[in-house]
């Protein structure tokens, strides 16, 4: 994975990036005008609404707003990080990233070599399952649990032999030094006790699981015991340069298609329950390895898709909810949704015994993450008296107090009173007494009183789509434009951006600038904006970019004047009529959907 890549080498790898052949492998690209058209491949759609403007390297869809460029582009459809994303096309591009490296982490070869090992073991391991001796009770094992032939060839699953060097041996025959599958985690070192120190096999009679990243490379495995008296049941791969389980999930890169086209992951715990439900058709399924969830996995979830489905049975339901470090999900933009299965019954079971569609149905049913908790709370506590209210309202409203974001908190606890019958006054008691720091809120001032124009909250992606297609004017900009003065969203970020650039002087080249833009919120803002540009501009004829322009930048002066205190020139209600018309002519003629 690259280190810190210098911006000159990123744009050479954006530059000599097909974009239209990039984008082209989802879907089919037909040009029309000057941009080409397509079926958006992140939602359903007949007719195309996802243009891609091939000389800036950018996508976006009039359906469903998703936007960005080449990186975000495969961050999203591929569930990549940035490093990875750019990694990829800098091999498709035939640029080396060797170099650059971070100094302290791994070097490619290095990765490159590891990589390999884990390769050769998975095909080693999958010999071994097939016809190596003592394979049997593994083989037994899966077809009781239910697995087809086809499940098990699609995972990749293997034996790890009996013996302390089955597949040392293998590797040596390759001419792989012993090191290097102890830095893979697939060999242990002996202590040298008096005899020579030596190596040996760290899965020994073992079923054998690999665990893949999201382009489906093996990267670890989970192992489990075939023997009772085997401890631990179920041994993983120790972290590697390559593998960290607070990072990773099992059955990512099978899931990912699904994930995306849902926009719903189930997440599981156990290996069988994710090849279990792929098997019976609910591919949007990946398990988190034998840890809690952290935020990698949260930012990777959030890349992929917009619902989380935890799966639990109704005995833990409880229990497991409070303590499944749900409040990294409960920070993230995710929704959370619960589904539950009967007692006693894990995913597998239940999917083997009741079948993919009675799984799908309980997925269906799920409740949101807070409705469902207040449903375990009403169920252990006896909400008739006001002293059961009040502790029901305790154990959800603990809950809500993990949740950072004040806007959201503040909406749930209140929800929570209104639904138990507690008085807010008391409610607002408990949660300030239970975080001393917190304000407990004013009560809500009343509606339209915010003296903003609705116009306003365009402005910024307006202005921003200007002069992303007109780069001769962001000089101009630069110099007149407060954008202090604009209400905080993603275009405005990257518009301040464009004026500190363009203040900076220098040549301006927009390819150049979206390209650089490595968080997919601001590559998507900056995409959104020039599209929905274009498509204006192609509407209204009465003005020209540059009289647009400079009716944006003398509304916004204007705007400064009057916070200031100054007297609000005459025209400026003309001003203000201007803008206003120009919108409305604009939603008028919005395309719909
Ligand atoms: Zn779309």
């Amino acid at each position: 994975m690259p280190g810190r890549v210098p911006e000159h080498v990123i744009q050479q790898i954006v530059r000599s990036v097909d974009f239209v052949r990039l984008a082209g492998r989802w879907c089919d690209l037909k040009k029309k005008g000057r941009n080409y058209w397509g079926l958006c491949p992140f939602h359903e759609e007949k007719t195309p609404s996802f243009s891609v403007d091939a000389e800036n390297g950018l996508y976006y869809c009039f359906g469903c707003k998703e936007g960005g460029n080449a990186f975000t582009l495969l961050q999203k459809l591929e569930g990549l990080t940035f490093s990875e994303a750019l990694a990829r096309l800098a091999a498709e591009a035939g640029v080396d990233l060797s170099q650059y490296a971070g100094e302290s982490g791994p070097s490619r070869g290095e990765m490159g070599r590891l990589r390999e090992v884990n390769e050769l073991a998975t095909s080693f391991y999958q010999k071994c399952l097939e016809k190596g001796r003592g394979s049997k009770g593994a083989r037994d094992y899966l077809s009781k649990r239910g697995f087809t032939g086809d499940s098990v060839r699609a995972w990749r699953l293997g034996y790890a032999p009996e013996g302390w060097d089955n597949f040392l041996k293998c590797a040596r025959g390759r001419s792989y030094e012993d090191q290097w599958l102890v830095r893979a985690g697939l060999a242990l070192e002996r202590p040298a006790e008096g005899r020579a120190a030596g190596c040996y096999d760290r899965f020994r009679n073992r079923l054998m699981f690999p665990i893949a990243d999201a382009t489906g490379r093996t990267i670890a495995f989970g192992a489990r015991a075939l023997k009772a008296e085997d401890e631990p049941k179920y041994l993983n791969s120790p972290e590697t340069p390559l593998f960290s389980k607070g990072r990773s999930f099992f059955g990512l890169a099978q899931a990912k298609e699904a994930m995306r086209s849902s926009k719903t992951a189930v997440v599981l715990e156990g290996y069988t329950d994710v090849i279990m439900a792929h098997q019976c058709g609910v591919q949007e399924t990946v398990a988190v390895l034998g840890t809690a969830l952290t935020e990698d996995h949260a930012r990777t979830l959030g890349r992929l898709c917009e619902r989380v489905v935890l799966v639990f049975d109704a005995d833990e339901a409880g229990q497991k909810s409070a303590v499944h470090s749900i409040d990294v999900l409960l920070n993230s933009d995710l929704q959370i949704y619960v589904a539950e299965l009967p007692a006693g019954q894990d995913p597998c079971d239940f999917l083997l015994a009741e079948g993919g569609e009675a799984f799908r149905k309980r997925l269906k049913e799920s409740r949101g993450f807070f409705e469902f908790r207040l449903g375990v709370a009403r169920s252990q506590r006896d909400t008739a008296t006001i002293e059961g209210k009040m502790a029901a309202f305790r154990d959800v409203a603990e809950m809500a107090l993990v949740v950072r974001e004040n806007a959201r908190r503040d909406m749930i606890v209140r929800w929570l009173a209104q639904e138990l019958g507690v008085r807010e006054s008391h409610a607002w008691d408990y949660v300030r007494q239970r975080d001393g720091r917190r304000q407990v809120p004013a009560p809500q001032r009343a509606a339209g009183g915010s003296g903003r124009l609705s116009a306003d909250q365009a402005l910024p992606g307006e202005l921003l789509g200007l002069l992303l297609c007109h780069p001769e004017a962001v000089s101009e900009a630069a110099e007149r434009l407060n954008s202090e003065l604009l209400p905080d969203c993603a275009e405005k970020q990257v518009l301040e951006r464009v004026l500190s650039a363009g203040a900076k002087g220098g040549p301006w080249e927009t390819r150049r600038f979206v390209n650089s833009l490595d968080d997919p919120v601001l590559a998507a803002a900056a995409s959104r904006a020039m599209a929905e540009e274009e498509a204006r501009a192609q509407r209204i004829k009465e003005a020209s970019a540059e009289q647009r322009l400079r009716g944006y930048l003398d509304y916004v002066e204007r705007k400064e004047m009057a916070a200031a205190g100054a007297t609000v020139p005459a025209d400026d209600e003309d001003l203000r009529e201007y803008v206003r018309r120009l919108k409305e002519q604009d939603e008028r003629s919005a395309p719909s959907g």
